[in-house]
């Protein structure tokens, strides 16, 4: 066997390998020029109130068609785009389309509605992050209340130089800064403190044992209590069923999200339900 030297130690080389190597070097190449090929959009997922099911916010979900490889999901290709670098360029697309929608959505006559974009940690390295959203709210004469930006807490561990300083800047835009899919990893309690945050987003992971799993159910209420005694928002992803609303609303959670409610809408689907609310 053919040994090969990675970032993680040795590999035994093998076919299994080989094609795994060519997988990602084929997504790596396409992903390249994605971008120019407008091969990306977004779809929006709303974000409802728990007890009316008003909807709140929308959350900007990236797609991506390739005409090679079919519909790829973020899960898929994101890393990917971290580990070239592309998601820099792919995130900054985000943000202005989100944006530009959200100006669209108003001048149809639809209100001013918030919408979330996902921020890979990347992007607090060797960008300005917070001149680019400056730029784009002025651009589509939005106020910095109409953006919430989600990141992980990647973004805390990895630790970029600038990055409290980028946070400061954001949020005296007015932009929301939210933890996403809290409780997943790293998550060291001491940032909470010192980050100049608006929310958590509660994850999946433990959304989906409830109510059934009481370790799952213990995660959650904790997660709660964290945002209740900090004075920060909380909004459970993932949410699949009535119950799990019911008993997440129990907690004292007030916004969810999930296919419950809808998945990722097209524009126009979204605008609709945007009609309809009061
Ligand atoms: P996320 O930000 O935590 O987004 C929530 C994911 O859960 C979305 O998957 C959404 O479609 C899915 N989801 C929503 N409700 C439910 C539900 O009730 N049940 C289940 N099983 N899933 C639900 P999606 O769109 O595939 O995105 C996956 C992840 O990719 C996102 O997780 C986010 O971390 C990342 N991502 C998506 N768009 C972007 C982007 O524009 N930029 C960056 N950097 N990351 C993105
Ligand atoms: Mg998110
Ligand atoms: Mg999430
Ligand atoms: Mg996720």
């Amino acid at each position: 066997d053919v040994k090969r030297r990675t970032r993680n130690g040795w590999q035994v080389f093998s076919p299994e390998l080989a094609q795994r190597q060519h997988d990602r070097l084929q997504i790596e190449s396409r992903l390249h020029r994605a971008l120019d090929d407008e091969e990306f959009h977004l779809v929006y997922q709303p974000q409802v109130d728990l007890k009316s099911g008003q909807l709140i916010a929308a959350e900007a979900l990236i797609r991506w068609r390739n005409s090679q490889l079919g519909e790829l999901r973020p899960d898929v290709f994101i890393g990917h785009a971290e580990s070239t670098g592309d998601i820099v360029r792919i995130g900054q697309w985000v943000l202005r389309e989100a944006c530009r929608q959200v100006r669209l959505w108003q001048d149809a006559g639809l209100g001013i509605v918030r919408v979330a974009v996902n921020v890979s940690y990347r992007q607090f390295v060797g960008e300005d992050l917070a001149r680019n959203v400056r730029q784009v709210l002025e651009e589509f004469d939005l106020p910095g209340t109409a953006l919430e930006l989600e990141f992980t807490e990647r973004v805390l561990i990895e630790d970029a130089p600038d990055t409290l300083q980028t946070f400061g800047r954001l949020r005296e835009m007015g932009v929301l800064l939210t933890i996403d899919d809290f409780g997943e990893g790293y998550s060291a309690l001491n940032y909470l403190r010192r980050l100049p945050i608006h929310g958590l987003k509660l994850s999946q992971m433990f959304v989906e044992g409830v109510p059934g799993n009481r370790s799952d159910v213990a995660v959650c209420e904790a997660v709660c209590g964290i945002a209740r005694s900090l004075g920060l928002g909380l909004v459970a992803e993932g949410i699949e069923s009535e119950e799990q609303r019911h008993a997440l609303h129990g907690m004292g959670i007030s916004v969810g999200q999930g296919f419950l409610f809808a998945p990722g809408l097209a524009p126009d689907d979204f605008a609709r339900r945007l009609a309809r609310r009061g």
